[in-house]
Order: C-alpha cells, then sequence, then structure tokens
C-alpha cells in the first residue's frame, strides 16, 4: 500500500510532462508537506519526473525527516540550496522547473549561479496548487475534524459570552478552546466584531465592550496542518427588523451559492448565485467580495470562487460559501460554512447551527 504522501508524488511527477521538466524543485511549505509529509520549517524537495524524489533538511529535523519522510533524505550541512545543487549535478538532469511564487531572490541566484552546466532552471506557477485543490481521502478526514474542532470551539468560547466582554477578550477565548480541543494553531486571526464594527469584512477584535447588537464571528484553526474557516453571526439582545430582514437576505444567499455547487459547474456559477439572491433584496452592492475560497493546508487555496473565476467544480474540492453585507454605520453580516464538492452535489461539512442567533 502507497502512503496518501507517496501516491501524491506520482500524480505529481506526471504534471512534470507538459512543461517538459526533469525534475521540480519544491520549496514553498504547504507544497513540501502535502509530497512529503514532512511538518518542519526547513525542507525542500527534488521531485523527478520517473517518480523518484529526494527531501532535503538540515540536521535539526534528523530525526524528524526520518519518521515522516517515505522518500530519500538528505541532511544538509550547509544550505539546502547547495546540497540541491549537488544532487542535480550527480543525477545529470537538464530541466529543472522551480517554483516562481516561493524562491526567494537570494536563492534562485544561488541556483543560477553554481548550476551544473548541463542544467536550466525553469520557472513554473501552481502545478502542485492544481493538484491539491482536488483532497484525497486522508485530508477530507483532517478537514472534516478541523471543521468539527472549530465549531465545538465556537459553542464552548460563546458559553463564557458576558455583555461588557471586549471584542478581544471573545477571540482569546475562541483561540483557547481551539487549542484546547486539539489544533496548533488559528488559521487566520480570528475576526470578533461588535456592532458597526461589522461593517469591515477584515476587522480587527479590539478593547470595545460588546454590548446590545449585533456581532460577527469569523474563526478558523489548523489541526493536524489542516485548516476549518467559518462565520456565524450572533445578536446580543433582541434582534430588530433590519437585522433580520438583513441575516435572511445573506442566509438566502449562502443557500443559493451552496446549492450551485455540483461537479462540473464553474466557481463563478456559484458567485452569481450569491450575486443574484443579494440582488433580489436590492444589497448585490454591499457585497463587496468574492464568495469563497478553496482551503487546505493553507487557509486561502485555489479555486477562488469569484465572478470572474472560471474552474470547473470536481468532487474532493473543500470550497468556503460566504457571502456578506456591509453597511458603513450599521454594521455587516456574513455566513460562512466548509463544503465538500462530492459525486452528486455537495455536503455542507460545518456542523454549526445557521438559524437566526440571540444571545444574552
Ligand atoms: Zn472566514
Ligand atoms: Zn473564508
Amino acid at each position: 500500500m502507497k502512503t496518501p504522501e507517496e501516491s501524491r508524488r506520482a500524480s505529481a511527477a506526471e504534471q512534470l510532462d507538459e512543461p517538459k521538466l526533469d525534475a521540480l524543485y519544491v520549496t514553498s511549505p504547504p507544497n513540501v508537506r502535502y509530497l512529503t509529509g514532512f511538518t518542519g520549517s526547513n525542507g525542500a524537495l527534488l521531485l523527478y519526473s520517473d517518480g523518484r524524489a529526494v527531501f532535503f533538511t538540515d540536521p535539526r529535523y534528523t530525526v524528524q525527516a526520518n519518521q515522516q519522510v517515505t522518500c530519500k533524505v538528505v541532511i544538509a550541512k550547509g544550505p539546502i540550496t547547495k546540497a540541491t545543487l549537488i544532487e542535480v549535478a550527480r543525477s545529470k538532469v537538464r530541466r529543472v522547473g522551480i517554483e516562481h511564487d516561493n524562491l526567494t531572490v537570494g536563492q534562485f541566484e544561488t541556483l543560477k549561479k553554481t548550476l551544473p552546466v548541463q542544467a536550466e532552471l525553469v520557472p513554473v506557477t501552481g502545478l502542485i496548487e492544481r493538484l491539491r485543490m482536488v483532497k484525497d481521502a486522508a485530508e477530507i478526514a483532517l478537514i472534516r475534524a478541523s471543521v468539527i474542532g472549530n465549531s465545538r470551539a465556537l459553542e464552548s468560547a460563546l458559553k463564557r459570552f458576558h455583555m461588557g466582554m471586549t471584542e478581544s477578550d471573545l477571540a482569546a477565548e475562541i483561540d483557547y478552546k481551539n487549542r484546547k480541543f486539539g489544533a496548533e494553531s488559528p488559521s487566520f486571526d480570528t475576526i470578533v466584531a461588535a456592532g458597526s464594527h461589522a461593517a469591515l469584512p477584515h476587522a480587527h477584535p479590539g478593547a470595545a465592550k460588546i454590548g446590545l447588537g449585533m456581532l460577527l464571528i469569523d474563526m478558523g484553526a489548523f489541526r493536524n496542518g489542516y485548516a476549518s474557516d467559518m462565520t456565524r453571526m450572533a445578536y446580543v439582545g433582541r434582534a430588530d427588523a433590519k437585522y433580520k430582514r438583513t441575516y435572511k437576505a445573506v442566509l438566502e444567499a449562502q443557500l443559493a451559492a451552496i446549492d450551485a455547487i455540483r461537479p462540473g459547474a464553474l466557481t463563478s456559477t456559484v458567485d452569481r448565485a450569491a450575486r443574484q439572491t443579494l440582488k433580489k433584496h436590492n444589497l448585490e452592492r454591499e457585497f463587496v467580495h468574492s464568495t469563497g475560497h478553496g482551503l487546505g493546508l493553507e487557509i486561502h487555496e485555489q479555486p477562488r470562487i469569484g465572478k470572474k473565476d472560471k474552474t470547473k467544480l470536481e468532487p474532493g474540492m473543500a470550497i468556503t460559501v460566504e457571502p456578506g453585507v456591509y453597511i458603513e454605520g450599521w454594521g455587516g453580516i456574513r455566513i460562512e460554512d466548509t463544503v465538500l464538492v462530492t459525486e452528486t452535489g455537495c455536503e455542507i461539512l460545518t456542523p454549526t447551527t445557521k438559524e437566526l442567533r440571540e444571545i444574552c
């Protein structure tokens, strides 16, 4: 039986045919992790087109690399780039792909300067990222667990909520609970925005005391390396008519977008479903961002779910659906789930209720 990482390396090696690469030098940490299982901070992979692979790290990670990585491991005494060049020279490969968006100028110059004469560097973009869009069974299980843990953390943190608590207090409570329930870290800075602060889609929780009114919470965590992401609203006290009306419109848009998710559907179609529903309620101009994004080893991955994004959905893609409306001086409402594309449609992974919630 192949490990998930071995299967991924085999699929990745097939991707080298079209750009006619003999090898790909993988330096982006999530890509390295995806292909090797290595969770340390300093590692790189040279993947050959025939599927062989050599992993490079430094002496701090000798034990960890031997435990986590199933291909050949080289412990570099000096910079990893140098050790890679020795391997490139030894294997006599010609066309070596480098990750255009994940190599520093310094690393690039070292590579170029000391590259064996027979070899050339070929910048490529998105090669491994495209593979990562479609999650395998092992990844789906991890995303599911991350999403469930995150939902549990919200309920547990809300139990500690009381009026007069600051946005920062509640954000800290959320981060604490996520960590307590097994997450490694937040997958982005937790957003807790009370009242009119919710009008900023990426508000930073501050010293403002949470009083009567709306509360927007956008939270996620990395658990075993995989991200979760969820936005929920709560109303402190009794919700007024405008809030109820707007909440209903956003929920309707969110459900319409989810309804459009199926294999073969374009991501722009999913985005349009949300936008057209908000248009019916005269709120389309208040929806100022895209409908969602992929998530996995990173909190924002391909595909993007926006107006102009033409990715065809495939079973195994994990995406967020998060329409929102933002009204200056009043506040904002966003509802976000993580959704898995399945063979027949989709499955909402987020178990947290979307019923209008009043607290206190
Ligand atoms: Zn979010
Ligand atoms: Zn999101």
